[in-house]
């Protein structure tokens, strides 16, 4: 959907097409600022403020469907008599990948219309041949689908352009709409000038008053091309008097000499958005027409043109607040210019806030929508940092994907006192606690890789885990074992070897507690462990929360050290059953043979939530893990 003219300071794509309209200065002193429409009531107890942070304990996620039984959007939904069937529309302009505040406007749309009983349509709002390309439409198709919507019809503003022109010439007709021809500047001037201190009264533009016939020669020249783009315009007449820029004479169609990926070089001509939008949602029969609040000043340029050519099924448009996401950024252009400039890696980069790139870094649909639900849905814009989103996913997976244990960076640890061909199966539940997920069997043996970061060379009190002499318990191993020797590269300084042994207790002793456990693997090649990866760990690609103010651009505010490899990872055996039974969470209705491999989420004991890279290669046997999200809020950066 195109942004209206006063939308936001970091203007999209296709609201430049409507330079025309532009209305970006502050109107007139004396004037009366435009009464902004009604809004429909909300209840008191309704889900109006952003919920507070999760807490870390579990808590059962938030009801999806709670913002639309209650709030805002319920009492949307009796704005409108209780038997008519529910129509929305998802409008997006096909001209880039959507992003996290995008999941918004899909979860609202489909959402409500499901809840509903009634249906929904993705609409590709294609009105900008300058901007859209084919690969956006796949994308967003797919990314709607990944969501768990169905889409009732898909549908393209440009399907109706036949009809949109037939309307265009029935306003002008009813002498609802004139061929201008002049300016940007004139037209600014008409609206009252751009010099904030010198403002003057609005007035009429000098083609305003001439005949309908002259107007309806004039559009159909403009249709044959009679015009270079800017030469003429055709402009609603509406009511310059009006205090709502929205009602300045609107342009309703312009000259664009590029031809349309749909519609080939039919058209010279194209709509803008504020001609488009309601005639295509009426056509469609859209009962409500959901849309941010940027956009509340155009409902009246809506209903004053549904009206003014009468279409028969009057839609309703209501606005709701936007969702951004800060600590990131969101708009394609800046997205374009880290891809661009090769700071990540393409659209689906897991640092960035696409939904390509969410889907890449393993989040489940589910955690996003019950994300957009928890925030719930009121009018007022909300922002919402990284880290809030984050500590959602996080519990969202808590109870629902299975748990194994994933060595990132790891030393060998020789158990001197085992037999060399110790070998022991340890049974390994999948499930967290009181979850279960069915389980496997974990080979334990004489060796055993540890994370580098659990092992510390010389002890101290307030240091619990692996030290020389320090009894430490590993994950679902009987007894604990006790460092004896290590060895170093003399040239890295980093311990290669670590030799330890068994810590049995004797016939009538007390086996040891030890005040830590660490997760480890096992070498036993022959029964398929460890299993060698490489893991993607992703950390904020920006500095500051607010990137989009930093000076002199947000790529000043960019981390070095955003992503971090670990080449020689080892993941215990579970890993294989837990890629076999795919997708994780069971239960949340992503369907195996639509599902990629980031569909393989489990939780790594002590590590983080982890999920498998489409970088995989089962062919030369390379396995990539992307980490989803650390364990905790506060499990800092690494
Ligand atoms: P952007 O310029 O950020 O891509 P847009 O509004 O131009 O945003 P569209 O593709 O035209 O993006 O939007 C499709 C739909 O999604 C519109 O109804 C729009 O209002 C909605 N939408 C876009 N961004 C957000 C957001 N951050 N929060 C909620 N809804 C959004
Ligand atoms: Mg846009």
């Amino acid at each position: 959907m195109a942004q209206p003219a006063e939308a936001s300071l970091d203007l999209p794509e296709r609201a430049k097409e409507n330079i025309e309209n532009a209305v970006k200065e502050k109107k007139p002193k004396k004037e009366k600022a435009p009464k902004p429409p009604k809004q429909p009531k909300e209840p008191k107890e309704s889900v109006t403020k952003p919920a507070k942070p999760a807490a870390a304990a579990p808590s059962a996620p938030t009801d999806p469907e709670a913002m639309f039984k209650e709030g805002w959007l319920a009492a949307v939904r009796k704005e409108r008599p209780a038997d008519e069937p529910v129509v929305t529309r998802f409008p997006p302009e096909p001209n880039g990948y959507l992003h996290i505040g995008h999941s918004k406007a899909i979860a609202i749309n489909f959402g409500f219309a499901k809840f509903y009983g009634g249906k929904c349509n993705l609409r590709y709002d294609d009105t900008n041949p300058e901007a859209e390309e084919e690969v956006y439409f796949i994308a967003i198709e797919d990314i709607v689908r990944w969501l768990g919507f169905d889409p009732a019809l898909i549908t393209y503003s440009s399907d109706f352009f036949d009809r949109l022109y037939e309307l265009a010439e029935k306003l002008i007709t009813l002498d609802g709409a004139y061929v201008c021809h002049c300016t940007d500047e004139e037209l600014k001037d008409q609206r009252g000038g751009t010099d904030v201190k010198n403002k003057h009264e609005r007035y009429a533009c000098k083609h305003r008053d001439r005949p309908i016939e002259e107007s309806l020669a004039e559009f159909r020249a403009m249709k044959d091309g009679k015009y270079k783009p800017k030469a003429a315009f055709l402009r609603m007449k509406q009511d310059i008097t009006d205090g709502n820029p929205q009602m300045w004479d609107l342009v309703a169609y312009r000259v664009l000499e590029k031809p349309h990926h749909r519609t080939g070089g039919k058209w010279r001509i194209y709509p803008t958005y504020d001609f488009t939008h309601c005639l295509c949602d009426s056509f469609e029969g859209i009962t409500h027409s959901l849309c941010t609040t940027e956009f509340i000043l155009s409902r009246v340029s809506y209903e004053w043109l549904n009206n003014k050519v009468d279409v028969p099924d009057k839609p309703m448009q209501r606005e709701y607040g936007r969702l951004n996401v800060t600590g990131t950024v969101l708009s394609k252009r800046k997205i374009k210019r880290l891809v661009d400039e090769k700071i990540v890696n393409g659209w689906d980069d897991p640092r960035l806030y696409t939904l390509v790139a969410l889907r890449r870094r393993g989040v489940p649909p589910g955690a996003i929508l019950s994300f957009v639900s928890e925030l719930g849905v009121t009018t007022a814009t909300i922002n919402i940092q990284i880290t809030r989103f984050e500590q959602s996913v996080r519990k969202y997976l808590e109870m629902t994907v299975p748990r194994l244990m994933l060595v990132l960076d790891p030393i060998l640890v020789i158990i001197d006192d085992l037999p060399d061909d110790h070998y022991e199966e340890l049974e390994n539940g999948f499930g967290p606690k009181d979850v279960d997920m069915g389980s496997h069997k974990l080979p334990f043996t004489k060796k055993v890789y540890i994370e580098r970061d659990d092992f510390r060379e010389v002890d101290s009190k307030d240091f619990f885990r692996m030290a020389p002499g320090k009894p430490v318990g590993l994950l679902k191993v009987a007894y604990p074992i006790v460092a004896t020797s290590f060895e170093k590269d003399e040239s890295t300084g980093l311990v290669t070897e670590i030799h330890a042994r068994y810590d049995k207790p004797a016939a009538g002793e007390k086996p040891k507690k030890p005040k830590a456990y660490i997760h480890w693997v096992a070498e036993a090649p022959d029964h398929g462990s460890p299993i060698k990866c490489e893991v993607r760990v992703f950390n904020p690609l920006f500095k500051s929360d607010n990137p989009d103010s930093v000076e002199p651009s947000f790529m000043a505010d960019i981390r070095e050290d955003s992503l971090k490899v670990y080449p020689n990872a080892l993941a215990e055996v579970g890993l294989k059953e837990i890629r076999e039974r795919a997708p994780w969470p069971e239960q949340a209705g992503e369907k195996k043979e639509k599902c990629g491999p980031e569909s393989v989420r489990f939780q790594a004991m002590r590590t983080g939530y982890f999920c498998v890279d489409k970088d995989t290669d089962d062919e030369t046997g390379k396995i990539v893990l992307n980490r989803i999200v650390s364990l905790k809020v506060d499990s800092g950066f690494n």
